[in-house]
């Protein structure tokens, strides 16, 4: 068992931006700000999504040297450490899910420290650096990971001048736009650490607890269909099936158009076979029939 009472100092910044988030009390909000918020989790969760995890983390698809940078950078602005941090704590939960080598298994250490206890622990502040090899050779992307602070602060910096200039308030663009849209951003991110471990249907076989939640991939911009993805890493594409709504695909779609991004990887076609959803077979199999009624009473 780890020791939650053990707080780091970036895990102590992790809580002083919630407490910031109380700020709104004096700053009060406008449908301006809420805009601006609204905007702010966006392109910053895309920056979670489809930058850290998809690409840095399981390299789905490919890009340029130069749009790699801005992918690193929007994700950093996230203020969720540098992509090599992340996809090395990520690589690792996905190599030992639920067992107890697991930074954040929900199965074996609980809601809590699945959800935010690793997040604030002092264990994880390093990562194993063999595991990101392929992200380290390019000196920019340990440049931005050395210097952390530099992405939340241009977006924090963004969102006040914004305030200032849209709607006469920076302080108010600052804490709605910035601090809230943050906290929304970290709690749907580690939703999917957490809830979707515990919470919603299996598809495959996996070996761990991950499900698919229609309502966690509708909060997390396609993210909830983590049985899919811990079927199949590889694709870029989480939700398999055309109703599985997947707002990270759509977007890398639409930046695939442009010419942004290429090679897409998609989910083999043999896993899409009904014979390959072996967590629902399985389900089938297991379910005891239902003994009906008449049996019972002439059995008594
Ligand atoms: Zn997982
Ligand atoms: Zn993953």
């Amino acid at each position: 068992m780890h020791s939650c009472f053990r707080i780091s100092l970036p895990g102590m910044l992790f809580i002083a931006v919630h407490f910031a988030c109380l700020a709104v009390f004096w700053t009060g909000i406008n449908v301006e700000a809420a805009a601006l918020c609204a905007f702010m989790f966006f392109i910053r969760k895309f920056g979670i999504t489809g930058a850290f995890h998809r690409y840095f983390s399981h390299r789905s698809y490919k890009t340029s040297r130069f749009f790699q940078f801005c992918l690193a950078f929007l994700g950093g602005a996230a203020a969720q450490k540098g992509a090599l941090w992340w996809a090395a704590q990520h690589r690792h939960h996905h190599k030992h899910s639920d067992t107890h080598e697991d930074i954040h298994s929900a199965k074996l250490e609980g809601f809590y420290w699945s959800h935010i206890g690793w997040v604030l622990s002092p264990e994880y502040e390093e990562y194993d650096e063999k595991t990101v090899k392929d992200l380290s050779r390019f000196p920019e992307l340990v440049w931005l990971d050395k210097y952390i602070f530099i992405p939340p602060v241009v977006a924090g910096t963004f969102c006040f001048v914004v305030g200032h200039f849209w709607f006469g308030s920076a302080m108010m663009g600052l804490v709605v736009g910035f601090f809230i849209s943050t906290v929304i951003l970290y709690h749907t991110t580690f939703s999917i650490n957490s809830l979707c471990h515990m919470f919603g249907s299996r598809r495959y076989e996996t070996g761990e607890e991950s499900k698919n939640s229609i309502w966690l991939a509708i909060l997390t911009m396609g993210e909830g269909w983590h049985n899919n993805h811990h079927h199949f890493p590889l694709s870029c594409r989480q939700g398999f099936f055309w109703w599985e709504i997947d707002i990270t695909y759509y977007i890398l779609l639409g930046l695939e158009k442009v010419g942004l991004v290429w090679d897409l990887q998609a989910p083999p076609q043999r896993l899409l076979q009904p014979e390959a959803m072996t967590a629902i077979n399985k389900t089938l199999v297991e379910t005891p029939v239902e003994v009906p009624e008449s049996a019972v009473s002439e059995a008594v």
